[in-house]
């Protein structure tokens, strides 16, 4: 089904997507293959609620692009999922697995429920149905579709989506690899949850090491003592604060939820402000912060790094004149509308954009995937041979110059590393790369910012997949 959607979150991404087009010499046929949305499975179904009555409950899937397969997206539970923010999603996670090298087609899901009202097992029965639907459309499949967490599901809800295929699949090879993001127990990869913040740690701190691109923001490189407010406490937003906090050293001076926001000039604890949350429902109240009550208030507070990562749409022509960070880092997919980026760039506010920013989910998604798929983790095959490797290097060491290391220090030499080990080693390496590599772009072809320049690159690299492939029949 060809899609014309409408809406300010799509239109954004179109017009993003438009801006590096005319910058290329591409068929303008292909190029709008590239842009379109191949296909989106739009359903209704009833659920019972606790109480026995019934609810009809509106969902989406969409495919942006099959130049790869399978295709690959998360799944958002929000009451304002749309089918326009669906396909707009879609479409950005066909630029991101095209900018960081992961070899799948762009895919999102969208089902319309508010899931901080809903009970657990209301939770499960429309997990499980939605699963059942794509199914029976063939919208999932480790070679098909295969979906992960977004706003609003985690683990749990991948667990019961593998489960629901499982059973309804029986002679699936590969079950688990239909979905990513389960947890470990159940075929997941360790380091997946904390993915997504974890990379945009990596790409911000790739941002802030080049003096050159510093200077004119007023900043000096680097991510240490650097005052950084965080929208959004959920899985990205707590991760990328808490490792901004504890490797990189920088001051989390804000953080905004839905109920409100809380400031410290002189830095929050993150992980004491999620515990709070746990046990007060809210963050309000945290010890030694003040109360904003007006939580988008908050973002317009001065500091060095603003990290919208709840949802999109967050800074628009309204408030982005009252922007006072030297850079967005785009943690959540769209939090910057096209008016609002021009605004922001004419400040001399530096964006780093989402389709990079946010892509280490995917990444480890597709090693996930692999691991399901080859049906053994990758420490199993490699940990055991790198310790005899290493141990045979520190002896040989040890005897030339006669100095013993102190076994714990020797043990830590030798130890081969774990499946987290590897996985966190190798997201590192992607993002810094792909940064590299975006940076190199927009610098060698003299484009205007990043996101053009990631935008640009994702279009040649898909575009060049379709024209190998052909148009079938
Ligand atoms: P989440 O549901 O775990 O967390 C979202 C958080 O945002 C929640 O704590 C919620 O209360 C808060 N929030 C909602 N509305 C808010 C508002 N108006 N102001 C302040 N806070 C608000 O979701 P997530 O998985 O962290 O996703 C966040 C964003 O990151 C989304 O745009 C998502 O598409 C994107 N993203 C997520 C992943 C992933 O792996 N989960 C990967 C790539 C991109």
């Amino acid at each position: 089904m060809e899609c014309m959607p409408r809406g300010a979150f799509f239109e954004s991404v179109s017009r993003y997507f438009d801006r590096a087009a005319a910058l290329t010499s591409i068929d303008p046929g292909l190029l709008d293959q590239v842009k379109s949305c191949n296909s989106v499975y739009r359903m209704r179904f009833p659920v019972k609620r606790d109480d026995g009555s019934i609810v009809v409950v509106e969902a989406y899937r969409a495919e942006h692009s099959h130049h790869r397969l399978p295709t690959k997206g998360g799944i958002r539970f929000s009451e304002d999922v749309s089918i326009d923010e669906t396909i707009a999603l879609a479409a950005l996670m066909t630029y991101k697995c095209a900018i960081v090298g992961v070899p799948f087609g762009g895919a999102k899901g969208g089902v319309r429920i508010d899931p901080r009202t809903t009970s657990d097992g209301f939770r499960e029965r429309v997990t499980r149905r939605y699963a059942a639907e794509l199914i029976r459309k063939n919208f999932i499949g480790p070679d098909i579709d295969v979906p992960a967490p977004d706003y609003g599901t985690g683990e749990r809800e991948m667990g019961w989506i593998a489960d629901t295929y499982k059973n309804l699949r029986m002679n699936s090879p590969h079950p688990y690899a239909c979905v990513t993001g389960k947890p470990v127990a159940m075929e997941g990869i360790a380091g997946r949850r904390q993915a997504t913040g974890l990379g945009v740690f990596h790409g911000i701190r790739c941002c802030l090491a080049r003096a050159g691109d510093m200077k004119p923001l007023g900043l000096t490189p680097g991510i240490a003592d650097k005052r950084v407010i965080v929208q959004g406490l959920g899985n990205v937003g707590y991760h990328a604060a808490f490792y901004l906090q504890s490797q990189g050293k920088a001051l989390i001076t804000g953080i905004a939820e839905r109920e409100g926001g809380i400031f410290n000039a002189n830095g929050l604890d993150v992980a004491a402000v999620a515990r709070h949350r746990l046990d007060t429902g809210s963050i309000l109240g945290f010890p030694g912060a003040e109360d904003v009550t007006q939580s988008l208030e908050l973002l317009e507070r001065e500091c060095d790094i603003l990290v919208p990562a709840a949802l999109e749409n967050q800074i628009t022509a309204a408030n982005a004149p009252r922007i006072r960070a030297r850079i967005v880092a785009e943690a959540a997919n769209g939090p910057v509308d096209f008016e609002a980026e021009k605004i922001l760039q004419e400040r001399g506010i530096f964006l780093i954009p989402d389709v990079y920013l946010n892509a280490g989910g995917v990444t480890v998604s597709y090693f996930e995937w692999l691991k399901n798929k080859a049906g053994v983790s990758f420490d199993r095959m490699v940990s055991r041979h790198e310790e005899l490797v290493k141990r045979e290097l520190v002896e040989q060491m040890e005897t030339m110059t006669g100095v013993d290391i102190p076994g714990e220090r020797k043990d830590r030499l030798i130890k081969g590393p774990s499946e987290e080990e590897l996985v966190v080693a190798a997201l590192e390496e992607t993002m810094i790369r792909s940064y590299h590599q975006l940076h190199n772009i927009w610098k060698e072809r003299d484009l205007p910012d990043l996101r053009t320049a990631a935008f640009l690159y994702a279009i040649e690299r898909v575009a060049e997949s379709y024209r190998h492939h052909g148009i079938f029949p």
